[in-house]
């Protein structure tokens, strides 16, 4: 699907999912493990404002584990409730409504007391293009494919899917739009796909890429490509011109920009994280007493 972004766009895509917030008891931000960050959508907070979230990070299969680990860490540091999952590969996705349930107790517990026994819950999914926004939906349904109709107050063509008789989820995600302000965060939504390969040349996103991979995860990029030590004294560009030949693209860098992209994206280099986590600035830290 291709996504242009403008004002009006955006304007529209915060309402659909504000006005559809209303219905439900959590939102399920979907982002991508790789990015966890760069693939949130920047007006989130603003959007969600005090709605119950659970942060999940997606395509876990394809980061790099300690990094996931790490960011977990931070999220939970920071009080945001996150998971990470791989939902290509796993035909259920239990923790979602195990921590679901452990983010909404305070309120299921005040329906019991009111008398309910099964106490209904209901989540969205949300996040920019590419995330896995439809394959999570997918399979937290799987068999329960059914459709649980209208319900009082909910539009009309607003249908839920049933997870569990205690859990449901609009059957359609909330689409936000990416991050554009910050360039780097452009760059690797480009190279992982969340925006448009036409808006950026091949070539430039590959070089970005190629630096990210040799600060990040040179010995990764060296084992996949077959290169020598001594490739590495050359530039990004020289290296992007040394791997075009090495790989049988003659000259063509902008040909094998694109293979690499698509190596990045199908996880060749084993798992990689893009996104390095904040260190604390000065602000934050605890003043210690002198
Ligand atoms: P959406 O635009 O957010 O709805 O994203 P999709 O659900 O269409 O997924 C985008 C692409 O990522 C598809 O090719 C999916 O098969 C793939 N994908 C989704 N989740 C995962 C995952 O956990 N791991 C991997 N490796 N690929 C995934």
């Amino acid at each position: 699907m291709t996504i242009q972004w403008f004002p009006g766009h955006m304007a529209k895509a915060r309402n659909q999912v504000q006005e559809k917030l209303k219905l439900v008891d959590i939102v399920l931000e979907i982002v991508d493990a790789r990015i966890p960050e760069s693939s949130r959508n920047p007006m989130m907070d603003e959007i969600i404002a005090d709605k119950p979230r659970l942060l999940v990070l997606n395509k876990a299969d394809l980061a790099d584990k300690k990094q996931t680990a790490a960011w977990l860490d931070y999220y939970q540091k920071h009080d945001l409730p996150a998971i990470a999952i791989d939902a290509q590969h796993k035909s259920r996705l239990p923790q979602i409504e195990k921590t679901v349930r452990q983010i909404l107790a305070t309120k299921i517990t005040r329906q019991q007391a009111k008398g309910l026994k099964i106490v209904k819950l209901r989540a969205m999914c949300i996040g920019i293009p590419n995330v896995g926004k439809s394959t999570v939906l997918n399979r937290l349904v799987q068999k329960n494919i059914a459709k649980t109709g209208n319900k009082p107050g909910v539009t009309k063509n607003q249908q839920w899917l049933k997870v569990s008789d205690s859990f449901e989820v609009l059957d359609t995600p909330g689409i936000l739009w990416p991050k554009f302000e910050d360039p780097d965060t452009g760059m690797k939504l480009a190279l992982l796909g969340s925006i448009k390969d036409s808006i950026f040349h091949a070539d430039d996103v590959a070089l970005f890429g190629l630096d990210l991979l040799r600060q990040r995860y040179q010995a990764q990029l060296q084992q996949t490509y077959h290169l020598q030590a001594a490739d590495f004294e050359r530039d990004n560009a020289g290296l992007l011109l040394t791997l075009t030949k090495k790989n049988g693209f003659k000259d063509d860098y902008d040909q094998f920009s694109e293979k690499m992209i698509n190596d990045l994206r199908k996880g060749r280099f084993g798992g990689v994280t893009l996104d390095v986590i904040p260190t604390p600035t000065s602000e934050t830290e605890v003043p210690t007493d002198d």
